[in-house]
């Protein structure tokens, strides 16, 4: 089936990378929201775009006993947008989301079809200072969770005033070069030559290719710049990429991506996002602004440095029973602390060997009959009275 388990200790590194997902979507006040795995196959053919590779040859679409159409979901936006138009508020309204997405791809390092994504998505606002939040709170967690070599790549896309004059100049530019063009490139010409852009493939011919943001009507290249500014007073460095793009009309203005440069993997793209302003109507709901980006966490894994924290504060080692750890282990559970110890009873080199592996932060061995325990703390160690452990233990792990 082409899909992974995580078991410990790689799933150490994951678990930390989606607490600070959480922390960080926190300090921006995105409140969590739960969508559904999987929807009606409409939502996604309307929200994603009929004609995108992940509609046409990417989705796990199956019909259910009821004779209906599914699909596991490929992304998280179109269900946010959708729980947002359902819920029938209105005005500024915030969602970050965290979950597996499924696509039919060819499994290769950093490109899986189970695959997890978080994201945000911010609702029925227009003002710059929106997507600078947004782009900006992408990026800081990405340097939290210590992506390598990040760079943030920033385009304006126009809106449906100025980007169908630039789309027609950007037909003629390819027309011209039809004969430099790969096949794919070529069928896109007439439907939609913004996807050429995209091309690996084509680049060369692509160099000198015109730039909507040379392109861009008053009111869109105002929105562009502010957004500019407002990440620079943010102090968050970006380089302007004219290439990138959203191939589908609701994408408006804003589109950026986060690369991991140091990444050597096919795709080095640890996210993307942007605004779309049509995508509400898209999908039937009435016309609402809105800025988002989904972060791929399995791309993040590849290319974080990040060391995570140990899991086990405590581990018990019993002179005793499995029964007396068990009580010693809930006390100090009580308290917070998170505690391990080996219910099988066996030896104490076993269990000394079971603490190690665990790389607990202290070891404590409880002594038959003994009211005083042998505590450890790094170098620390001392004669501690079984009432006063907890407080020995917190004083010292902080
Ligand atoms: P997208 O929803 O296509 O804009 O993707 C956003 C991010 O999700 C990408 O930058 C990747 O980091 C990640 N991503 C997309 N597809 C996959 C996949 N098949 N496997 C792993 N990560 C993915």
């Amino acid at each position: 089936m082409c899909t992974d388990d995580f078991c410990a200790p790689e799933s150490h590194l994951w678990r930390a990378v989606l607490r600070e997902w959480e922390h960080w979507a926190d300090r921006y006040s995105y409140p969590l929201v739960m969508n559904p795995i999987f929807e009606a196959t409409e939502l996604f053919q309307r929200g994603v775009g009929g004609d995108t590779e992940v509609v046409t040859k990417q989705m796990y679409t199956f019909t259910d006993k009821g004779g209906r159409s599914v699909t596991l979901r490929p992304e998280g936006t179109a269900g946010v947008v959708r729980a947002f138009l359902n819920s029938g508020t209105s005005g500024a309204w915030k969602g970050a989301y965290s979950g597996p997405m499924f696509r039919y791809e060819r499994p290769q390092a950093g490109r899986r079809r189970q695959f997890w994504q978080v994201g945000v998505e911010y609702l029925d606002v227009e003002g710059p200072a929106a997507d600078a939040e947004v782009i900006e709170l992408g990026y800081r967690y990405l340097s939290a969770v210590q992506v390598t070599g990040l760079e943030l790549l920033l385009n304006s896309l126009g809106d449906e005033l100025c980007r169908p004059g630039y789309v027609d100049l950007l037909r003629r530019y390819l027309e011209e070069r039809r004969s430099r063009l790969c096949d794919d490139s070529v069928s896109l010409i007439e439907v939609n030559p913004l996807r050429v852009l995209d091309c690996k493939v084509c680049a060369p011919v692509l160099a000198d290719a015109p730039a909507m943001k040379d392109h861009l009507c008053d009111p869109c290249a105002t929105h562009y710049q502010q957004v500019k500014s407002a990440l620079d007073g943010l102090g968050i460095a970006f380089r302007e990429d004219a290439r990138l793009v959203r191939g589908l009309d609701y994408y408006t203005r804003t589109a950026f991506e986060y690369i991991a440069t140091d990444l050597t993997v096919a795709q080095n793209a640890v996210g993307g996002g942007g605004r779309y302003d049509g995508l509400a109507e898209a999908i039937g709901g009435r016309r609402t602004p809105g800025v988002g980006f989904a972060l791929g966490i399995d791309r993040i894994i590849l290319s974080s440095d990040l060391v995570p924290e140990p899991e086990v504060d405590v581990y018990l080692v019993s002179e005793t029973t499995p029964a007396d750890a068990l009580v010693a282990a809930s006390r100090l559970r009580e308290k917070g602390l998170r505690v391990d110890f080996d219910t099988e009873g066996r030896s104490v080199k076993a269990q000394f060997k079971a603490a190690s592996r665990s790389e607990a932060r202290a070891v404590v061995v409880l002594r038959a009959g003994g009211a005083l325990v042998d505590a450890r703390v790094g170098e620390e160690r001392g004669d501690v009275p079984l009432p006063e452990l907890a407080s020995w233990l917190m004083g010292r792990l902080g």
